[in-house]
Order: C-alpha cells, then structure tokens, then sequence
C-alpha cells in the first residue's frame, strides 16, 4: 500500500518553493509572470523528486511503501511536471518587463534551452507513456529525460534576472534542489548499478510448466533478504541486455537463491533456452515491503499464477510453530501450471497452520470475495491480504474486498509491473 509519508514530504518540497515565490515576487514581475513562472518551478521541482526517487535509495520504500510504489510517484511526478510545462510555457508573458532590456533577453540561451527542453520533454514523455514500446527498447528511451533535465536546468539558470531572479529565495531553494537533481542523475546513470551489485553464478536452470527456476550460488557476499522481496537480475555477457526484476523465491536459510520465472517475452524465453550453469549474474536489491511477518494473526493469501513466488519464498522460510492462522488461495489455469503445487501441499502440512486452497480455472474454479465470505470463520474485515498475481484478478478481488468493507490498510499488493 503507498505508504502517505513520500508523496506528503515531495508535495512540501514543491509547495515551500510555491509559498516562497509567492511571498517573495521579483518587484518588476506581473502577478501573470509570477504565477507561470511558479509554475515552471514547480514543474522542475517534480522532475527532481522524480529524479531523486529513481536513485532507489532504501529509505524511499519505507517513505512510499515499496519500490513498485516507489516508481508509481516517480511516473505521476513526470507527467504532473509535463503539464505545469505546458501551461508555463504558454503562458509566461512573451514581453519583457517594464524597464527590461530587450539585449539581455538575446544574449542568453535561457529561451533556446527551454524551447528544446519542452520538445525533448513531449517527445520523451510520448515514449515513456507507450506501451506499446517493448522494455528493452523502452528503457534507453526514457534515459533521455536525462537530457530534458539538464536542458530544463539549463533554462532557469541562464534565465536573465528580469525573467527569473535566481538571487531571490525562491531562486536559491531552485537552485539548491538543481545540483541535488544533477548529482541523483549522475548517481543513477553511472554509479547504482555497479554499487548496489551482488556477484553471483548459476547453479542450475531447471525448465517447469511455463517458467524456468534458476538456482545461483554467491561468489561475493550474498543478498540478505526477507521472504516477499524481489531484485533485478542482470546475466553477464553478450545479448542479455538490461536487468529484470524477480521475486527470490527460495527460502531465507537456503544456500542458494533461486528465482522462478515465467516465460513472457523474448528475455525470459532466452533465460530458459539457452542460459548455461556458471554464467555470472548480479543481483541487485533485495526491495519491496511485501512483508507477511509485519502483519496480523490472520491472514488470507491470494495469488494468481506467477505470483505464488513471494508466498512460496515465505512458506519455505517459515517454522513450525508459527502462530498466524493463514489461507493460501492458489490460482492458476490448470493443474499443470500451478508450479510448486506438490511441495507447498508437504509444507502446508508441516506447517499445520496454513490452508491451501488451490483453484483452477479451468474448472470453473476463480478466487471470489463471495466464496470465501461464505467459508471463511470469521468476517472479512478482520483478516489481512496478500495478494500476487495479475493485474485484473488483484483490481477485482480488491474491489470486492472494499465493498465487503475491508480497510485498505489491511489490503497488501506487490505489483509485477513498474512502468
Ligand atoms: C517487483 C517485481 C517482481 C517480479 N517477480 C517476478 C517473478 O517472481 N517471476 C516472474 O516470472 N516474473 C516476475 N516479475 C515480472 C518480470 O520482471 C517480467 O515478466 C519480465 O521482466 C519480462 O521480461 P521479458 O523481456 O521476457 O518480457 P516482455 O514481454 O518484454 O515484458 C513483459 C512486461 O514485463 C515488464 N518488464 C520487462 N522487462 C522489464 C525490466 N527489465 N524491468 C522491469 N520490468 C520489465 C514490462 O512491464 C513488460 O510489459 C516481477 C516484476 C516485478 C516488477
């Protein structure tokens, strides 16, 4: 669930710039002036966070309640900004004011820059915004908001005193978040990647109904993890191109970490033919807050397909002994692709405090709010919900819940999508 704290703390960041400008308006602006050009910061104020928020620092999940969540802010920030862009950049008074020399206007690129920063803005947003346009391509697309960013920078800070005055409070605090914004950049182009890696080696690929469970074992030091998080996973060598986000779904005290992957598209089809045992991998995370141990006694599990992994990482950590009373509501097309299904029935078992509940579609079988409103011992609203799967089955079972009166609060999802 987004948690409020992020969007609270990057709504104050713009809205202290916006009382600043206000309060303190350059002597010569028309309230017209003072008004788009507010808006201009705002708009640069917003790339910035979501700039900063794509540096994935670890306390950003806490702040907005995961990385998925994370990113989700990131994506509404840009095309907030884009639109206070627009409205800027019609309407900013096209005269200089009263007293201004015209020569100091021309002299200065401030007009080029923002004029080139508001095509390459249209463009990247166009690009970032389709979805048609496949991951791989996708993502060195969008590093050309890099570029927006810098030429929007550019913009205020060439801009001639008549038309933004940088020396004014507003104009510093501008300023201030500019150098924090370019060094985030820098950070996340050139620097996250190789920080934040963990060198690992497959072990063994091993093919299952639609999916491939790969095996890797540490080189360096490993990945600490909690069950319920995922990382991105990055093969070493020719033609694997960028990484892709998995959720570990081996057990916390397993000495090797395992991913279990769904064949979708062209990178995940490639991990089943032809990724060898021994090929260097880096793993990067763990992130997300998908967290099954930080919630109440009770709780109902539903996933959907693929998204057993987070379950199935947590079922293979978890103890006897375990005082949660949980129901695992499994969904998938058929017996075949529900993958696993044999070892979490043993665990469920072992466990003694988890019900399976495995549902096929092809038998007429879906996860419905009112069936297991009617099997369930206690009302709805006094369990807590962990869902994983696709999108229309947790929108749906999300809808029903808040219909039945289920807090939202008391609703997790993980979603396997950040675009
Ligand atoms: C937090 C999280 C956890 C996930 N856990 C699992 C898991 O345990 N098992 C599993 O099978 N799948 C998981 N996924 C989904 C998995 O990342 C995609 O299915 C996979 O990357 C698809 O790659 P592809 O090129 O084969 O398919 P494509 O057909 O190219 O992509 C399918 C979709 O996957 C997403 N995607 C593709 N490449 C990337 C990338 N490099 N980074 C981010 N998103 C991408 C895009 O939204 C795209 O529309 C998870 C996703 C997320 C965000």
């Amino acid at each position: 669930m987004l948690n409020r704290k992020g969007p609270m703390a990057t709504l104050a960041i713009v809205l202290v710039f916006a009382v600043l400008h206000l309060a303190f308006p350059a002597a010569n602006h028309s309230p017209r002036a003072t008004g788009t050009t507010m808006l201009g910061g705002v708009a640069f104020l917003l790339m910035t966070c979501s700039i900063i928020l794509s540096t994935r620092a670890r306390f950003f999940e806490d702040w907005f309640g995961g990385l998925d969540r994370v990113y989700q802010v990131h994506k509404v920030s840009g095309v907030i900004a884009a639109l206070f862009v627009l409205v800027h950049f019609f309407g900013v008074p096209k005269e200089l004011p009263p007293g201004a020399d015209p020569a100091i206007n021309a002299l200065v690129p401030s007009a080029p820059l923002g004029m080139l920063a508001l095509i390459a803005l249209v463009l990247s947003l166009a690009l970032a915004l389709n979805r048609k346009i496949s991951y791989s391509r996708w993502r060195p697309l969008h590093k050309l908001m890099a570029l927006v960013y810098v030429l929007a920078a550019g913009h205020f800070l060439t801009a001639p005193a008549a038309l933004f005055d940088r020396f004014s409070i507003s104009g510093f605090y501008l300023t201030a978040f500019a150098i924090l914004g370019v060094i985030a950049l820098l950070y996340s182009l050139f620097g996250m990647n190789r920080r934040t890696a963990h060198v690992y080696e497959i072990s063994s690929v091993k093919p299952l109904e639609r999916a491939t469970e790969i095996s890797l074992s540490a080189l360096g030091k490993p990945i600490d993890f909690k069950p319920g998080q995922f990382a991105f996973v990055e093969i070493q060598g020719k033609g694997w191109s960028e990484p892709h986000p998995f959720t570990i779904s081996s057990g916390k005290d397993e000495e090797a970490l395992r991913f279990t992957i769904k064949v979708l598209g062209d990178w995940t089809r490639k991990v089943r033919e032809e990724l060898k045992s021994g090929a260097k991998v880096s793993v990067r995370g763990p992130y997300g807050r998908f967290d099954t141990d930080a919630a109440g006694t009770k709780q109902i599990w539903l996933a959907g397909g693929i998204g057993i992994t987070p379950f199935l990482s947590t079922l293979r950590s978890m103890e006897p002994g375990d005082k949660r009373q949980i129901y695992l509501v499994y969904a998938s097309r058929d017996k075949n692709e529900a993958i696993f299904l044999e070892e979490l029935t043993e665990r469920a078992a072992e466990l003694g405090n988890i019900t399976l509940v495995p549902l096929f579609s092809d038998e007429g079988n879906f996860a419905r709010v009112d069936i297991m409103k009617s099997k369930l011992p206690d009302p709805l609203d006094t369990y807590e919900y962990f869902m994983c799967g696709p999108k229309p089955m947790v929108n749906g079972l999300m809808k029903d819940l808040k219909k039945e009166g289920v807090k939202r609060d008391r609703i997790h999802t993980e979603a396997f999508e950040f675009r």
